[in-house]
């Protein structure tokens, strides 16, 4: 890392007079919050400059790189890998008021948008003109389409939809050098050059701002229904998800709980088949109203096959919504409880999803904590949350977890499928790419940011 030169005030004003007074938060109190994200510690900006427009992001790039002090881009800061925490402070880049929808184009099937909307919002915005975004990351009312695009952000719809990646046909971003690029396309296709637009998508930030976004739509579904299935087995669940998947019914969604997700939620549980069940699955199909019916009913009568004890629909939105509330609180909820939790997003192929949560136990007693596991079961990304009563634990729990990633790599997972590696998991990322692979993103980062100026410290240690 080069010595970052600190804000001093020749560089405040030279800032200033580039972005705009208004646009610099320089008040202590207020540079806090973005210091951290959802995961990470607090690492205070110098100061926050709010920009508004691509040409102020370009005037501080190259401010940046004549002075040499560090930009992090930020969008809502709800990341859980440190990608938006200014580690080295200097600026902290807030894209939050870069928040217009600038055309939802119905006969084309596309809108285009600044970074800073929120990804619920510009849901509700397509809906409206019977179109569907389909990326649903579970903090989609409270992050931002443009952090989701840096972390190529995914949900439960994966398993139907993919991830935000499928859906981004084309971007405008501002180069660490402060050149404005274009990357991608407006149309369906495109197949000219390198693809810069998929190599920015997912860079956390390190590549490039990114300022506007080409984004594909689809057909809004008419319909969309629910269903949950209870098991007195977690291998018998997961055989039901092949099984489904297998005979052509692709819900839009299929999440999991396992045995200690469903003791921490219990009270929440509306059903009494849920006291003994050692697994529950949430089913999603959209689509036709008479077709996903009858999907519903072929895939209940799998679940049956596979020894669930009960197969309850969810038909309408009441109950739909207090099945995610569910499936939400898991996560809040192992939280409260213990004063170390540690979160892991890791991804195994879907048929070695009980393989892997079954193994678990073993750790638990090898390294003294406890791990609650939900998630994907459509795409295998499972959430596993390592806890334990005694923080002081956390040395031991470190050498858990890389027994646990060392087991996802060896059954062909991989350590992140949402969440990114930022900060959290940089310690992790070779063991799972190469020495030369890692060499060749290195080298990729250099041409783009000779200066190391842009989210320096993420992803590579
Ligand atoms: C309760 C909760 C549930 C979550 N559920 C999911 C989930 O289901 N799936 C999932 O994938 N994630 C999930 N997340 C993680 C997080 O919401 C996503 O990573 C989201 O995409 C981050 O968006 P953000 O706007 O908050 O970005 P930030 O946290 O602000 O930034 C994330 C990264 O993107 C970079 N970045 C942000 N904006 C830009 C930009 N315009 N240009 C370049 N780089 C940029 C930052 O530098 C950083 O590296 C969850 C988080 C919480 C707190």
């Amino acid at each position: 890392m080069p010595a970052y030169t600190s804000i001093n005030s020749e560089i405040l004003s030279k800032i200033k007079e580039a972005v705009g007074t208004d646009a610099v938060i320089q008040d202590p109190e207020k540079l806090i919050e973005f210091g951290k994200d959802a995961a990470e510690d607090a690492h205070i900006p110098d100061l926050v400059v709010e920009a508004t427009s691509a040409r102020q992001i370009q005037k501080l790039l190259r401010l940046a790189n004549r002075h040499c002090f560090p930009v992090t881009p930020r969008g809502l800061g709800t990341g859980l890998a440190g990608g938006s925490v200014p580690l080295f402070g200097g600026v902290l880049l807030s894209l939050a008021k870069m928040n217009r929808i600038l055309a939802i184009e119905q006969d084309n099937l596309i809108a285009v948008v600044e970074p800073g909307v929120v990804t619920l919002d510009l849901q509700n915005a397509v809906k409206e003109k019977g179109l569907f975004y389909p990326p649903d990351p579970a903090s989609l009312d409270t992050c931002s389409i443009g952090g989701n695009a840096a972390t190529n952000a995914g949900g439960p719809a994966c398993v139907k939809y993919g991830t935000t990646r499928d859906y981004i046909l084309g971007l405008e971003a501002v180069l660490p050098s402060g050149e404005i690029i274009k990357a991608g396309v407006r149309t369906r296709k495109g197949v000219v050059g390198y693809d810069l637009r998929h190599l920015l998508l997912g860079s956390e930030g390190t590549l490039g701002v990114l300022t506007k976004l080409i984004l594909k739509l689809i057909p809004l579904p008419q319909a969309i229904t629910t269903m949950v299935a209870f098991f007195p087995k977690l291998t018998s669940a997961m055989e039901s998800v092949t099984a489904m998947l297998i005979r052509g019914h692709v819900p839009c969604a299929v999440e999991f709980l396992d045995d200690r997700c469903l003791e921490i939620t219990k009270d929440m549980l509306p059903f009494k088949e849920a006291q003994s069940a050692k697994a529950m699955l949430i089913i999603e199909t959209d689509g036709v109203q008479d077709v996903i019916e009858r999907q519903m009913e072929a895939i209940g009568e799998i679940c049956l096959e596979c020894s669930a004890t009960d197969v309850i629909m969810a038909p309408d939105s009441l109950k739909r919504a207090r099945i995610w509330e569910i499936r939400r609180a898991v996560s809040l909820r192992i939280e409260e409880r213990f004063p170390l939790f540690l979160h892991e997003d890791v991804v195994v192929p879907i048929g070695k999803i009980a393989e892997l949560v079954g193994g678990l136990r073993g750790l638990e007693e090898m390294y003294g904590m406890n791990v609650y596991s939900y998630g994907h079961a459509g795409d295998g990304n499972i959430h596993v949350n390592i806890t334990a009563e005694d923080p002081k634990n956390r040395d031991r729990i470190e050498e858990g977890i890389k027994d646990l990633l060392r087991k996802v790599l060896s059954i062909g997972g991989t350590i992140s499928g949402e969440h990114g590696i930022g900060i959290a998991k940089k310690r992790f990322l070779s063991m799972e790419l190469s020495a030369e692979s890692i060499r060749i993103q290195k080298a990729i980062k250099d041409i783009f940011d000779p200066n190391q100026i842009l989210n320096p410290g993420k992803i590579f240690e």
